[in-house]
Formats: structure tokens, sequence, C-alpha cells
């Protein structure tokens, strides 16, 4: 099912979990304001999943409150994650999926990062 964006944030959610330990993780990074760790269903052969520490739903949520230390410590944590894993030269992708149309499936902001390989079309349809 796929997330309604305008609903208030669901503390139950599996990225809530694993951010609060209580579901396992596999780690890549984390500092005040971000945790990274690999997508269980890899789509590339990186694929890691960025979140912000704070409860948003979405990009849309996040981008409206979040404050603007929240904003560039995520920002500049997608960027060390990227560099740390070696695909600044190579390239990579990100993505952050946003409700029903993008078929966001965890009402947690996540950005996607996928490298590793060429990741072909911009949009699969
Ligand atoms: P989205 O469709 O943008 O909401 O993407 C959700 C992503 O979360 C998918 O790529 C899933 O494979 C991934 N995912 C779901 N549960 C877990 C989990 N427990 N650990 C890691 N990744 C997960």
């Amino acid at each position: 099912m796929t997330v309604d964006v305008t609903k208030p944030y669901d503390p139950d959610n599996i990225f809530a979990k694993i951010l609060r330990g209580e579901i396992p993780s596999k780690k890549v990074y984390e500092d005040e304001w971000s945790y990274a760790f690999y997508d269980i269903n890899a789509q590339a052969k990186t694929h890691i999943l960025i979140v912000p520490k704070g409860a948003y739903v979405s990009w849309d949520d996040f981008s409206t409150k979040a404050s603007a230390e929240e904003i560039a410590g995520f920002v500049r944590a997608v960027g060390k994650v990227a560099r740390d894993s070696d695909l600044v030269e190579p390239g990579y992708r990100l993505l952050a999926n946003v409700g029903h149309h993008a078929g966001q499936e965890v009402p947690h902001l996540h950005v996607h990062l996928f490298g590793g390989e060429p990741l072909g079309p911009m949009i699969a349809r």
C-alpha cells in the first residue's frame, strides 16, 4: 500500500523501528541527523537508504517543517554516504518517492542511493 503523505507521522513505521534499534538493519553511516543502511531488496549493485532521524513522513513534510540544521545535516549525510561509497566518479542516482504516484511504501522520509553500475533510464513504467 502506498503512503498518504497528508496523514500524520506514524511512530510505528518500519524505519522508525530501525532508528530505535527495535528491528535490525545493516548500517552504513550514522551521525547526529541521519542514519543510512542497506535496502533489504536491492535494485542496483549498491542500494542504500538514508533517513533523517527526525519524524518526517516525506520530502514534503521535511522540506516544510525541518529546521535548517536538520536539512543541512541530512543533505550533507547523503553526499557523504555517496562519497564514502566511492560513487562520485562513476556516478550515482538519488531518489525520494513521495506519495501514491511515486509508489512510496514507508512513511518515513528516505532517500534511495543507487550506484555501482550503469543505472538505465531515469523512469521505468
Ligand atoms: P519506497 O517505495 O520509496 O517507500 O521504498 C521503501 C524501500 O524500503 C524499499 O526499497 C524496500 O526494499 C525498503 N525496505 C523495506 N523494509 C526494509 C527493511 N527492514 N530494511 C531495509 N530496507 C527495507
